[in-house]
């Protein structure tokens, strides 16, 4: 039998699994096979995340016809200096597990702060492409600039991934991902439609997460830098919140289980991630996504999950019916969006940042902010998905805020597949109040915004704290941070059913330091 080491984390994941059988009957422990590939068994490519001041994650996942999906696979890893394959700094051997669709995650540590470094992984005789991956500066560290992107919402069949192509040529430390890598929708036409059926089951899920990693400009831009993640909806099911289906889905908490697992599987994620999972996701224990990570004393970013601990939306289309899209009920109630727990955490996050003093802070969360009003008269109807629809959950961050006084204060967000550019003001409703933070979200790596640009302009006109929507381009961007500013981009693809689309800038915008509202640049 191979003789195999695991990092202190995945042993711990793995240790329990096999306890709790909670990942299926397979045992974790099973037999390694020998490697015996049919073709290449890395075509789904490498990714690193998750990156720490010592060391950083890296991802493959093992796909063959040739492999027994019973029995694991020994695959050695190596780290070595950046452009320099020669010189490895770190490497070991680890398995691909059975329980886990094959997938690798591997948790290094022990590596110099805020250096580049080349990875790759080797399986008997396949060897995967290389990657390259970074690490934080350390926590005490005066930094000069950060510069990454944020993107979100890659509906497969809706185009191209061109996108990642130009963000791959961008000179980034990070991505930032926020939710709807997959859509668990059968395809409709489009322009690159699949066969694949509505994700209800873990291969299901698997299949879904393969076919997206198969694409070349994906896997090119998981190869270059590290990648934060979080998730919507769609990697389980349109407009669910926590347990329930927005469409009542029956056994929808099996069906969550399968798309958090899945979505663990494909990501760069610790292992701590799953430790809670592992006592069973099917019963609806939580798989701890949210979190937090400082670039030195430039800044810190806090990545939440507003999915998994979401109180109900407040509008039915008809009693016990599917969750409406928009609202025009009165939502004065205590709601939450991001669960109780995660607003205390971020609460906490954001006071420790101001003890720090850590220059800018960054909210990545999966939606829109500010509010907007949909309704042509003098009423207010929301769409009840966003934060729109949880306005105490709003006000409780905002109250946050401003008791805990984190330098700089940025929202990003996705979602709504357009570009939102707005001051947050103290009361939302109330564009005469104080800014005290900016607003980004959007737009969409392919999925279209379904809204057409007359109404969005109408909307934007009711929505004066906005210095810009645009509903109609993709693309993703890009915000370098430096100590006085932070400047940000919205790039656009011309064409995202063409794979080789050019991409222009839409805007730039800056915000200074010291002063939330936001100028075009
Ligand atoms: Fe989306
Ligand atoms: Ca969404």
């Amino acid at each position: 039998m191979t003789h195999r080491t695991l990092d202190p984390g995945r042993r711990a994941v793995l240790g329990a699994l096999a306890a709790a059988g909670a990942l299926g009957a397979l045992p974790a422990f099973a037999a390694i096979q020998p490697p015996r590939f049919r073709a290449d068994p890395f075509v789904l490519g490498v990714a690193s995340g998750s990156p720490a001041p010592e060391g950083f994650v890296l991802w493959t996942r093992l796909v063959d016809s040739g492999i027994d999906p019973a029995l694991g696979v020994a695959v050695r890893w190596e780290v070595f200096e950046d452009g320099s394959p020669r010189t490895i700094v770190a490497s070991g051997e680890t398995e691909a597990v059975a329980a886990l669709g094959h997938a690798v995650h591997v948790e290094v540590a022990g590596l110099k702060p805020d250096r580049w470094y080349g990875y790759r992984f080797m399986a008997g005789s396949a060897v995967s492409p290389v990657g390259r991956t970074r690490t934080l500066p350390a926590p005490d560290a005066v930094v000069n600039r950060l510069r990454f992107a944020y993107a979100c919402c890659q509906k497969w069949e809706s185009g191209y991934y061109a996108a990642y192509r130009h963000m791959a040529a961008e000179q980034l430390d990070l991505v930032l991902f926020l939710g709807d890598y997959i859509y668990e929708g059968a395809s409709r036409g489009g322009v690159r439609p699949h066969a694949l059926p509505t994700a209800q089951t873990l291969q299901d899920y698997r299949a879904r997460y393969a076919l997206h990693r198969s694409d070349p400009d994906l896997q090119r831009m998981h190869a270059a830098c590290p990648w934060l993640v979080t998730w919507d909806d769609h990697e389980v099911e349109n407009n669910y919140a926590d347990l329930r289906s927005s469409i009542g889905t029956r056994n929808f908490g099996a069906r969550r289980a399968a798309g958090y697992q899945a979505f663990y599987e494909h990501m760069p994620l610790r292992a701590a991630t799953m430790v809670a999972g592992l006592q069973g996701l099917g019963a609806g224990r939580e798989l701890r996504i949210y979190g937090q990570l400082n670039f030195g004393k430039l800044a810190r970013i806090n990545v939440l999950d507003d999915r998994q601990y979401r109180d109900t939306p407040l509008c039915r289309e008809k009693q016990d019916g599917p969750f409406a899209q928009l609202c025009s009920q009165a939502p004065g109630d205590g709601r939450s969006l991001l669960g109780v727990a995660q607003e205390k955490w971020l609460a906490q996050s954001m006071g420790e940042a101001a003890r720090q003093r850590i220059g800018w802070n960054f909210i990545a969360q999966q939606t829109v902010f500010t509010p907007r009003n949909y309704d042509q008269g003098p009423g207010r109807r929301f769409s009840q998905d966003s934060w729109d629809g949880y306005p105490t959950a709003r006000e409780r961050l905002l109250a946050d805020l401003a008791a805990q006084k984190p330098a700089n204060p940025i929202l990003l967000g996705g979602d709504i597949h357009q570009n939102w550019v707005a001051n947050v003001h103290a009361r939302p409703y109330d564009v005469r109040s104080p800014i005290v933070a900016s607003e980004f979200c959007g737009t969409s790596i392919t999925s279209p915004s379904g809204v057409a640009p007359e109404r969005a302009a109408a909307l934007a006109k009711r929505t004066p704290h906005c210095l810009l929507s645009n509903v109609q381009d993709r693309g993703y961007g890009v915000i370098e941070v430096q100590p006085g500013q932070a400047t940000v981009n919205l790039r656009v693809v011309d064409d995202v059913t063409n794979r080789d689309s050019k991409a222009a800038t839409l805007a730039t915008f800056v915000v200074e330091n010291g002063r939330p509202q936001i100028q075009r640049a």
